[in-house]
């Protein structure tokens, strides 16, 4: 018998138990290093066998070489053996190669070892091999891992032969890390330098679309699917679900829905009962649980949430929200999360049920999050309720100190409630505490291209006529009675009256409206998009339903909370947001 025969055993489907084979090698002696590799390999996989793994790599191999090595580490990867064995490799000393970094820059990813990585990093550039694919898509990886995605792209930038497989890894890295803008940019240039797509790098792009509320993106996306043939792939078409309906589309999103019924699954069934939700249309998401439990799906809390946001989105009672809460308890054995309990609080405070909100929140099994305590003082500064105001921002600022919007949402609250004492000294504290107001953003979609404003922004190329544009609007809407909202935070206590006016005027969601007005290029009577990170602020809201009327358009602002839709002076929201 000789090593040829064994390692043609061990490559046969069902090996079974590799300790038979191994046995079989020492017997005989008939053992190369390349069976021995595989034997390492092979015993990691199987459950319980892992320790053969170290003892046959130091009793039976005298001599290691890099593969070796690699096999042992491999074999430990996700664990910190990983990295102490690559330790001793080192003392040999033998150096790591284009396959021993990944297989370690994967544990520290798993791991959460920054440290570790970041060695790893320099030694791959000592040896040159940290622009290589595998190295290099390890390295994108673990820095998406570890929520660096500036360090990920430089990596990017420098890799060399960037094929699909780094190009997805990007893309879907990006989308995960909240840098939308960059995914859609990594998306095109992948489009530019015809480099193949695959579905991960489609479905990406359409997370950073969706994350953006990017309609226009969505249907270019869309377009290069069809083309690609991923758009009948299940993974594709729930991210294009997820994609329209997040923008609003609903319609498109229920198209790729029904297009795809047959092979859709949990989470495009999910994706377009939240697109609905989103919108408070809450007839077709009870028309799509009946159809879902028909086609043998079992509802899970992502359904349930759809269901509840529907409920508060289309202004139901909160006495709604929590029989549904109680129909998933007692007819689906399914315990509400905290984004359930969420729901339900933000419910009942709208409805002006403070105290029972906020029982709840300290009640439930989760502790209560930014989120929680936000929607009640959200509530409060609705219902000009100073105490509980001050309660509810406290309790923010005891879960993070520099939250800004516990300071701007508290002190609208006060001000609403005439405690103007109050309201000076909470911009006082939040000036001593250095504070810094999140920078707004806000962005409309025109010919396909998404433009970016932050407040006074003037990098735009058209910029003179923005500002001109916004100019005209607003002595527009002064002569319909337009009076600007100044309760929101202004840092500069010293600034003048004039210039706290002209920051106001000059917030990114007006400069996106004027922009968006500018270019026309949505026919008349379709309505102007704008999508901003941010809540939408009170003189913003103000000023939009005043435009909404002069300009006969139709606005739509997708904020960080909800849709609100303003038009013939009036905003879906109700004022309350
Ligand atoms: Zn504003
Ligand atoms: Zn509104």
């Amino acid at each position: 018998m000789d090593s040829s025969y064994l390692n043609t055993l061990l490559e046969q489907s069902n090996v079974g138990d590799p300790r038979v084979i191994h046995a079989r090698a020492i017997r005989t002696a008939a053992a190369d290093r390349c069976l021995h590799h595989r034997l390492i390999t092979l015993y990691s996989k199987l459950p319980g066998l892992l320790p053969y793994s170290g003892r046959l790599f130091f009793t039976q191999i005298p001599f290691p070489n890099v593969v070796s090595w690699t096999s042992l580490i491999s074999a430990h990867s996700a664990s910190p053996a990983a990295l102490r064995h690559f330790v001793s490799m080192l003392r040999q000393p033998t150096l790591p190669n284009h396959r021993t970094l990944p297989s370690l820059l994967r544990t520290c990813a798993a791991l959460l070892c920054t440290h570790f990585g970041l060695s790893l990093h320099s030694l791959s550039v000592k040896l040159g091999l940290s622009s290589e694919p595998f190295t290099g898509s390890a390295l994108l990886n673990f820095y998406f891992k570890c929520r660096s995605p500036r360090d990920a792209l430089g990596v990017f930038d420098e890799m060399l032969d960037r094929d699909e497989v780094c190009y997805s890894a990007a893309i879907v890295g990006l989308a995960q890390n909240s840098r939308p803008v960059d995914a859609l940019s990594v998306f095109a240039e992948m489009r530019r330098g015809e480099i193949g797509s695959t579905i991960y790098s489609i479905s990406g792009a359409l997370r950073a679309a969706s994350e953006m509320a990017a309609m226009d993106q969505c249907g270019i996306i869309h377009s290069h699917a069809v083309v690609t043939g991923f758009d009948q792939n299940v993974v594709v078409a729930s991210a294009l679900i997820d994609g329209y309906g997040k923008s609003g589309l609903v319609l498109e999103a229920r198209r790729v829905f029904d297009e795809n019924l047959p092979i859709m699954n949990m989470v495009g069934w999910n994706a377009m009962m939240s697109g609905y939700a989103q919108q408070g249309d809450i007839e077709p998401v009870m028309e799509l649980l009946h159809k879902m439990e028909g086609g043998g799906f079992v509802p899970d809390g992502y359904t349930f949430l759809a269901i509840l946001s529907a409920c508060y989105n289309s202004a139901s009672s909160a006495e709604d929200v929590e029989r549904w809460i109680a129909r998933m308890r007692a007819d689906y054995g399914l315990e509400p999360g905290l984004e359930h309990y969420t729901c339900l609080i933000s419910a009942m405070a709208r409805a002006g049920r403070l105290e029972d909100a906020k029982r709840l929140a300290l009640a439930m099994p989760f502790e209560p999050d930014a989120a929680v305590w936000r929607s009640i003082l959200m509530a409060c500064r609705h219902l000009g309720d100073a105490d509980k105001a001050r309660e509810m921002a406290k309790r923010l600022l005891e879960l993070n100190p520099s939250d800004d919007s516990a300071y701007v949402i508290a002190s609208n609250a006060l001000s609403t409630a005439g405690e103007w004492d109050e309201v000076a000294e909470v911009r006082k504290a939040m000036k001593d505490r250095r504070v810094r107001k999140e920078v707004g953003q806000s962005w409309v979609e025109t010919r396909g291209r998404v433009h970016v404003f932050m407040a006074g922004d003037r990098r735009h190329e058209r910029r003179g006529e923005i500002y001109a544009k916004l100019e005209e609007l607003m002595s527009a809407i002064e002569q319909l009675g337009y009076e600007p909202i100044m309760d929101e935070m202004v840092h500069h206590e010293s600034v003048v009256e004039a210039e706290k006016r002209e920051r106001l005027q000059h917030h990114s969601e007006k400069l996106a409206a004027a922009f968006g007005l500018l270019e026309g290029v949505t026919p008349p009577g379709k309505a102007l998009r704008i999508v901003k990170n941010l809540r939408i602020c009170r003189d913003c809201h103000e000023v939009f339903m005043y435009i909404s009327r002069v300009a006969d358009r139709e606005i739509i602002v997708r904020d960080a909370n909800r849709y609100h839709r303003f038009s013939g002076g009036v905003c879906t929201c109700r004022d309350f947001w």
